[in-house]
């Protein structure tokens, strides 16, 4: 059975919206917060301006047919592989912004008054919100039935997150040493006990 490509329109809509409102209040309230070191290189940068980009790519193919050439028809177990990977992502995006608090950032930089968060869902893994960017883009891959919009922000959080745990995990050793090494020594980067 084939469907239609507007449910999957509706779920790209409604799950790029979800992210930024889970995000915006975070993101207002960092804001209140002075940086204190910025680690941010021009890799960083770029990567970052690509990942943006990647982003709004799937929003190009909802409300436009620039990308149409590339549709593929769209399949019910794949479509609800796919609602499944953005729920999911889109949960686990929530708990780690409310765990990681004012101690957000969208690049590499430390606040004022940094604190090293290791509970809620810090106490699983020590990069709870790349793995849920990774799940959401996953799950976007599946449930958006064109070769370019699919994966696309998936493909550039792969290169940002595999370019920035080394030097993320070095600024936050840096600057919090024995405590950061101690809870590097009990967690997995991205999942539970494996990786
Ligand atoms: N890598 C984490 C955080 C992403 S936001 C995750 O995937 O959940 C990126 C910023 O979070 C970094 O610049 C750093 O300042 C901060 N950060 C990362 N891990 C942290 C932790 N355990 N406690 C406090 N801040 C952290």
């Amino acid at each position: 059975m084939i469907l239609h490509a507007w449910p999957a329109k509706a779920a790209v809509l409604v799950a790029s919206a979800a992210m930024v409102l889970i995000r915006a209040p975070h993101g207002q309230r960092s804001r209140t917060v002075r940086v204190a070191a910025s680690h941010r290189g021009r890799l960083e940068l770029a990567l970052l301006t690509l990942a943006s980009i990647a982003f709004v790519v799937p929003l190009v193919w909802v409300t436009t047919p620039l990308l149409a050439f590339a549709d593929y028809p769209l399949h019910p177990r794949l479509f609800a592989l796919g609602l499944l990977g953005l729920a999911l992502g889109l949960w686990l995006f929530h708990r780690s912004h409310a765990d990681l608090g004012t101690n957000w950032s969208i690049t590499l930089e430390l606040r004022e008054q940094h604190t090293l968060v290791t509970d809620g869902i810090y106490r699983r893994i020590r990069h709870p919100m790349y793995a849920a960017l990774l799940l959401y883009s996953a799950g976007q891959a599946f449930a958006l039935p064109n070769w370019l919009a699919g994966p696309s922000y998936g493909v550039a959080l792969l290169l940002l997150v595999a370019c920035r745990l080394g030097p993320e995990e070095r600024m936050m050793r840096e600057r919090f040493g024995a405590a950061y090494d101690a809870y590097r020594g009990r967690t997995k980067r991205l999942i539970p006990g494996l990786f």
